[in-house]
């Protein structure tokens, strides 16, 4: 067994509050962290660091829990970057747009959308992000969806089927019938490959009794529930997702003060998606509200090529404090433990140990550059399990 000993670090965040000063983020100055079976075994100040088979010195730099992206749809074909330049000069956003995508998705062999996907998880990681959720919902037919979830497996283990996503031209005139192929073949086919079930409930795609439906099967076939809501304007999918216990609830850019009051009390983290105003030009939830009001926040790039094509969690961090009043602190656990807490994983996110070694080395003395730097590389190295 080697042990290896991160030492020279300016500025570390572990995300556990008793480990550093106190706060949320749980901060330790000139510090180290030893590391053994691609675990946290130890840490605290340099000064008192124990020996260890071998050592790295990061230079003074700032190391924080490499990003935990809680919503992504990376398996996918095709570019949209025409409709964002329409967009851009006027055209309205509309969850229509994903019938493109599916088109192209459908058209593509299991190669193109596995390099497709695997570049932008290599995109993703060199941006630092170190785990990623991943769905399908580009295919809507029972051999589309089970390729997508098969191929997305491959990369990560937080897949998660969105068959409803929208409902396919062929179901035009027959909504329900793709909610009875979505919660029988469909989920049949899928359930062996996911770990969460996700329905797009908005106006334009599934309604609330749609969303229990297709839920209510997906958690009975031992899936996890999320769901996306309240993205183009007030609506039920808070509400159901409190009242159903799911675990995330993502978007949240329209909220009624019951609608944070139910997130409150339910616990469901509220997972906001910043790359998706700022890609559709509309106007960002209030994240303090949220916090203020005791709700848990995540943040998550819903990297995908229609509405919010960045794969950058630094970028969604630099928008939720500049954008949606979250302080830089906030915003910075909101994409790491907050993540790792809409995904139920307890050894990512944070550095108690026992905890993954997933770790990112900031080109900064501190995290606050994140925010304070918008748009420059400052992830210079990313350990995950202590092996870059
Ligand atoms: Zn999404």
């Amino acid at each position: 067994m080697t042990s290896l000993l991160i030492t020279g670090i300016g500025e570390l965040v572990t995300n556990a509050r008793e480990a550093g000063d106190g706060s949320e983020l749980g901060i330790v100055h000139d510090a180290a962290m030893v590391v053994e079976r691609n675990r946290v075994a130890w840490v605290g100040e340099a000064a008192r660091s124990p020996a260890a088979d071998t050592s790295y010195d990061v230079g003074g730099r700032a190391v924080i829990p490499g990003f935990v992206d809680s919503h992504s749809h990376l398996v996918f074909a095709g570019d949209r970057s025409q409709e964002f330049a329409a967009r851009m000069t006027g055209t309205p956003y509309s969850a229509g747009g994903v019938r493109t995508t599916v088109a192209a998705t459908r058209a593509a062999t299991d190669e193109q959308l596995a390099a497709n996907l695997a570049r932008h998880v290599a995109e993703m990681r060199r941006q630092g992000t170190t785990t990623v959720e991943i769905k399908s919902g580009y295919g809507l037919t029972v051999a589309d969806e089970a390729r997508s979830l098969a191929i997305a497996e491959q990369a990560t283990r937080e897949t998660t089927f969105l068959g409803a996503h929208v409902v396919p031209p062929e179901f035009a005139d027959d909504p329900d019938g793709y909610v009875d192929l979505v919660t029988g073949p469909m989920l049949g086919a899928c359930a062996p490959h996911a770990k969460w079930i996700d329905v797009f409930c908005e106006r334009g795609a599934f309604d609330a009794d749609q969303a229990r439906t297709v839920l209510t099967a997906g958690m009975a076939a031992g899936l996890g529930g999320r769901l996306h809501a309240n993205q183009l304007g007030h609506g039920p999918g808070v509400q159901l997702a409190c009242e159903m216990s799911l675990i995330a609830v993502d978007h949240c850019t329209y909220l009624s003060d019951e609608d944070v009051s139910a997130l409150a009390e339910s616990g469901t983290t509220a997972t906001l998606l910043p790359g998706v105003e700022f890609s559709t030009r509309s106007a960002y939830p209030d994240a303090r509200r949220l916090l203020d009001a005791g709700c848990n926040v995540a943040l998550a790039s819903d990297c995908n090529p229609g509405s919010s094509y960045t794969s950058s969690m630094p970028l969604c961090i630099a928008l939720a404090v500049r954008e949606m009043g979250m302080s830089p602190s906030q915003a910075l656990y909101a994409a790491t433990k907050g993540g790792a807490d809409a995904l139920r994983r307890d050894e990512i996110g944070h550095f108690r140990p026992g905890a993954a070694a997933d770790l990112v080395v900031l080109d900064a003395p501190s995290y606050v550059h994140l925010a304070y730097r918008p748009g420059v590389p400052l992830v210079s190295e990313v350990l995950v399990g202590g092996i870059g």
